[in-house]
């Protein structure tokens, strides 16, 4: 063939590829066979290996990903993705609506209303019909460029298709939601499981996880979908409203949910809304409630913005789902530090789209307040999407052989007697030896935070010490290979792999070490103070209480908790096993926790600035990102003032933002913070 029709076969292939994706993820409608797509698809590949040149970023070979990614660049985003105000009740659409027509003096007004997908928002650049560069929402004006993942995606277009009576804008960005099917979300956790991972919350944790991973390959793996509902930047403007401007994406290629219903008055939203608010389970995702927009784009600008949403636009989320079923039992489970919680054990219920069996009741004087008991039916709900609760028990239905609960005086697990804790509603087992204490301890003394040995998951925790293999996690450095390999679930590679974690683990920053040692009220913060002022756990073992405070930073209760800990018989012969099996135990020059910012004496890289922390960050907890500026020589405030330096934000910042603004402070996002402390 020559070169020229090579080039044209090349193109035809895209073409017909493009479309039958098209009809494949978007449209659900095939209309070849598995193994014609698959005949297209390998010549494509074919003539391209023959013609590297001849590749281009649109083609659809170019979706199947392999690219290792070592970080994501930052993208800012044309206009700004804004956030949106909250309603819960039929009251409030009302309200709402009042609003709108109020402020545009108007009687009748059209609505566009749309299923709430609970996914993670994403911008698309196109230019000139191609897809140029996909961004997540980040902080609403800057997020992540997620293009080679998003390319992973198969009902993303990468060329537009042409649309009759419309001339595609030049450059636009369209707006949407990125999720993940039910369906994939229980194989991604299965897998998991399977490899004694922790898996996911909810399938919106997936797909925001999957979306940055770093190896576009897996990405693939994950079959994320995708759901366009509008745009963001348009060159000239082209469309008159909502509904047409879906008209036009959906014409163009783009999955636009045939769900989406333009209403002509708020009674019609208001009842499409409760529609959906009981059909929800029937989709094979995840939708927390609807959104409702103004249609015509003259009344959107007219109507404009407050400086945190839109005013033509709101949510109605769904209430929380709440269930009935009967409270079996009341167990008792027994934490690292050796909390005893009691837990609803219920008749198991689907609640939310998954299986509930288990409730936490927190304490006893919870149980007491709300007066549950035994054998009652009870209300329960999932509070933010994870961890069911107990609402209330419903005394209309007794039939006086429920039983009241009180917490056991002994542990359920090892017997010891149970001791209240000064200025805690807590009871807590003081045996160190506890089984179940010590599941946890080895669990955390292993966690990523501290001595960071993959593979020791729960699981494998759980076993070790139920089969007496560890009394202690000292012990972990003198398991055999031959002894891991008879546990459950456990692969002859992954002994050997479980090995090799714990022999690296020796190696380990002594901060990390100190962490591991799970001292109560010990956090990531104060280890890494007492490695770096005392450099040995010897010295850190040796120090009486006076040297504990007179550090600024740890108070009378942690001081004494550190001074008692190095003072038990036990968790002396714990640290003797330590040092034998040759665990690094000394060292100065530490890297903070996961490598962010050694704020050291000599090193104080944030020195008299005031830094103010706002939104939910990706890589800290704000405390930490707090203790992090403390130990670069900076000031964490609360609330934002002119003495201000920075304002750290992170994903849906709230009000501070707006200050900050208003005050010309100065605004970074997390990886310009993260930047920041590195220096
Ligand atoms: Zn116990």
């Amino acid at each position: 063939m020559y070169k020229q029709d090579i080039k044209k076969r090349i193109e035809k292939l895209r073409e017909l590829i493009n479309h039958h994706d098209r009809q494949y993820y978007v449209e659900s409608r095939p209309d070849i066979s598995d193994q014609e797509y698959d005949r297209l698809m390998r010549e494509l590949k074919e003539l391209e290996a023959l013609h590297p040149e001849l590749i281009t970023p649109d083609s659809p070979t170019q979706r199947v990903g392999g690219e290792a990614l070592e970080g994501f660049k930052t993208v800012e985003h044309r206009v700004p993705m804004l956030s949106m105000d909250n309603t819960y009740s039929a009251d409030e659409i009302m309200e709402f609506d009042k609003r709108v027509r109020k402020n545009l003096e108007i009687d009748k007004i059209d609505y566009v209303v749309e299923l709430k997908i609970d996914g993670v928002s994403i911008s698309l650049l196109y230019e000139n019909g191609k897809f140029i560069q996909g961004a997540t929402r980040g902080d609403g004006v800057k997020g992540d460029d997620v293009t080679v993942n998003l390319k992973t995606i198969k009902s993303l277009p990468l060329k537009l298709e042409p649309v009759r009576g419309v001339k595609i804008p030049g450059t636009f960005e369209a707006r949407g939601e990125i999720y993940l099917s039910s369906r994939m979300f229980l194989k991604i956790n299965k897998e998991k499981e399977k490899n004694n991972e922790e898996p996911f919350a909810n399938p919106r944790n997936a797909a925001a996880g999957s979306l940055k991973l770093l190896d576009s390959a897996m990405v693939a793996e994950r079959q994320l979908d995708m759901w366009i509902y509008g745009l963001g930047y348009v060159e000239g403007s082209v469309f008159k409203a909502q509904s047409e401007a879906l008209g036009f994406l959906k014409g163009a290629g783009f999955r636009v949910n045939p769900r989406i219903k333009k209403c002509r008055s708020i009674n019609e939203v208001i009842e499409y809304c409760k529609e959906w608010e009981h059909k929800k389970d029937s989709l094979e995702y995840d939708i927390d409630g609807m959104v409702i927009k103004v249609d015509p784009f003259a009344h959107q600008r007219a109507l404009g913005h407050t400086s945190k949403s839109p005013r033509w636009m709101i949510s109605y989320k769904f209430p929380a789902e709440q269930k009935e079923t009967i409270l079996e039992d009341i167990i008792v489970q027994v934490g690292r530090t050796g909390t005893l919680t009691p837990v609803a054990v219920l008749k198991p219920i689907e609640l939310s789209g998954s299986t509930v069996s288990r409730a936490t009741l927190h304490n006893q004087d919870e149980v007491a307040r709300k007066d549950i008991r035994i054998g009652d039916h009870v209300i329960i709900e999932k509070a933010g999407e994870i961890i069911p609760q107990v609402v209330e028990a419903i005394k209309s239905k007794r039939k006086g052989r429920e039983r009241k609960f009180s917490m056991p005086g002994k542990c359920p697990v090892c017997g010891s007697e149970v001791k209240e804790v000064k200025g805690e509603v807590a009871l807590r087992c003081e045996n160190l030896a506890c089984a179940a204490q010590l599941k946890e301890r080895v669990k955390h003394f292993a966690s990523r935070q501290a001595m960071d040995i993959e593979g020791m998951g729960d699981a494998i925790a759980a076993q070790l010490v139920d089969r007496g293999m560890i009394k202690d996690y000292g012990d972990i450095y003198y398991l055999k290979r031959a002894d891991l390999a008879g546990l459950e679930r456990m692969a002859e590679k992954s002994a050997s792999n479980l090995i090799d974690a714990i022999e690296k683990s020796k190696r380990n920053t002594l901060n990390r070490l100190v962490f591991g040692l799970g001292i109560r009220h010990v956090g990531i913060r104060a280890a890494w103070i007492l490695s770096a002022r005392f450099g040995s756990i010897d010295k850190i073992a040796s120090a009486e209480i006076e040297g504990f405070e007179a550090i600024n930073e740890i108070g009378p209760v942690m001081a004494e908790s550190i001074y008692n800990f190095f003072r038990t018989k036990e968790n002396k012969k714990v640290i003797e096993k330590l040092k034998k099996a040759e665990v690094n135990v000394k060292g100065r020059a530490h890297p903070a926790p996961q490598g962010y910012g050694a704020g050291s004496a000599e090193r104080k890289a944030l020195e008299g600035k005031t830094f103010v922390v706002t939104g939910a960050l990706e890589n800290f907890s704000r405390q930490d990102a707090e203790e992090l500026i403390r130990q670069n020589g900076g000031n964490a405030s609360s609330s934002v003032s002119k003495k201000t330096d920075f304002l750290v934000t992170g994903k849906d910042p709230g009000f501070k933002y707006d200050k900050a603004k208003k005050l010309g402070v100065k605004i970074i996002r997390e990886e310009e913070f993260k930047k920041l402390i590195q220096k």
